[in-house]
C-alpha cells in the first residue's frame, strides 16, 4: 500500500472571523517558542547608519536581503551620504542597483528620498513615522524597519511576505492586507517586542516555514500550528 500523500490541514479560522481570544491564545503559545528559537534576531540587511538602512530597505522590495547586501557596498562607496546620493546621475545609479530588480522605480525613489532629506531635513534621516512616510518610496514597512533597527524606536511592525504568510499559517491574523496584519500583530505583542517579532517571523519563514515547502517535520511550532502539514503515514511492513 502506498504512503498517503501529505495534506495541508485547513486553517480553522474563517477570513475576517478570527476571534481575538483565539489569536491571543495562538500568540501566547507561539511567541515564547519564537523567542527561544531566535533569541537575538537581527535585521538581514547590512547597514552602518540610518541612511544606509533606508536605501537598503527601499532596494529590498521584491528582492532578497542577500542580493541587496551584495549591491550596497559598491553603492555606498560611490554615494556615501544623502548629499552625494541626491546628486547621483540616474543611469549610473540604475546600473549600480540593476540586479535588485525594478531598478528604474527604485532609483527614482532613492533619488527623491535623498533630495528631500537634504533639502527639507538637514541631511538627516527623519526619525518619526509621519515624516518618513513623506519620503518617496517609503511606506509603513520601510519606515518601521528604519525606525526599529536604526533608531531603536518601536513604532510599527514591518510586514513583508514572510510575516504575511506566517501570520496566516500560525493563526495570528486572518487578514491579507499588510496594514491590517500589522494592526493585528500590534494588538498582540507588547510594543517593545514589535521590531523583534517581525524579525523572528521573517527568520522562521526563511529557515523553516518556506512558502512552497514548509518544513513542518522540523518545526518547533508544529504542535501549535493550525497549518502544519499532516505527517506521512507509513504503513507497517
Ligand atoms: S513550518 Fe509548518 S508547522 Fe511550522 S509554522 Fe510553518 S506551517 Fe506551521
Amino acid at each position: 500500500m502506498a504512503a498517503k500523500q501529505p495534506a495541508r490541514k485547513p486553517v480553522p479560522f474563517e477570513p475576517g472571523g478570527l476571534p481575538d481570544a483565539a489569536a491571543r491564545h495562538q500568540f501566547e503559545v507561539i511567541d515564547p517558542l519564537l523567542k527561544k528559537l531566535y533569541p537575538a534576531p537581527r535585521c538581514g540587511l547590512d547597514f552602518e547608519n540610518p541612511f544606509q538602512l533606508l536605501i537598503a530597505t527601499i532596494l529590498s522590495a521584491q528582492c532578497t536581503d542577500v542580493r541587496v547586501n551584495m549591491i550596497t557596498p559598491a553603492l555606498f562607496a560611490r554615494f556615501p551620504d544623502p548629499a552625494a546620493m541626491a546628486e547621483a546621475d540616474p543611469p549610473e545609479l540604475e546600473k549600480l542597483i540593476y540586479t535588485a530588480g525594478f531598478y528604474h522605480n527604485k532609483a527614482k525613489s532613492i533619488l527623491g528620498a535623498s533630495k528631500m532629506i537634504v533639502q527639507q531635513y538637514g541631511g538627516e534621516v527623519p526619525n518619526t513615522m509621519a515624516v518618513l512616510l513623506k519620503l518617496p518610496g517609503v511606506a509603513r514597512k520601510t519606515a518601521s524597519v528604519v525606525l526599529g533597527n536604526a533608531f531603536g524606536i518601536n513604532e510599527g511592525i514591518a510586514v513583508d511576505t514572510h510575516v504575511t504568510r506566517l501570520s496566516a499559517r500560525l493563526g495570528l491574523s486572518t487578514n491579507t492586507d499588510p496594514v491590517k496584519i500589522e494592526r493585528d500583530l500590534m494588538a498582540l505583542a507588547p510594543r517593545e517586542d514589535w521590531t523583534n517579532l517581525s524579525h523572528r517571523l521573517i527568520w522562521h519563514g526563511r529557515l523553516i516555514c518556506e512558502a512552497k515547502r514548509p518544513r513542518c517535520e522540523k518545526c518547533l511550532l508544529a504542535p501549535h500550528c493550525p497549518s502544519r502539514i499532516t505527517p506521512l503515514v507509513i504503513p507497517a511492513p
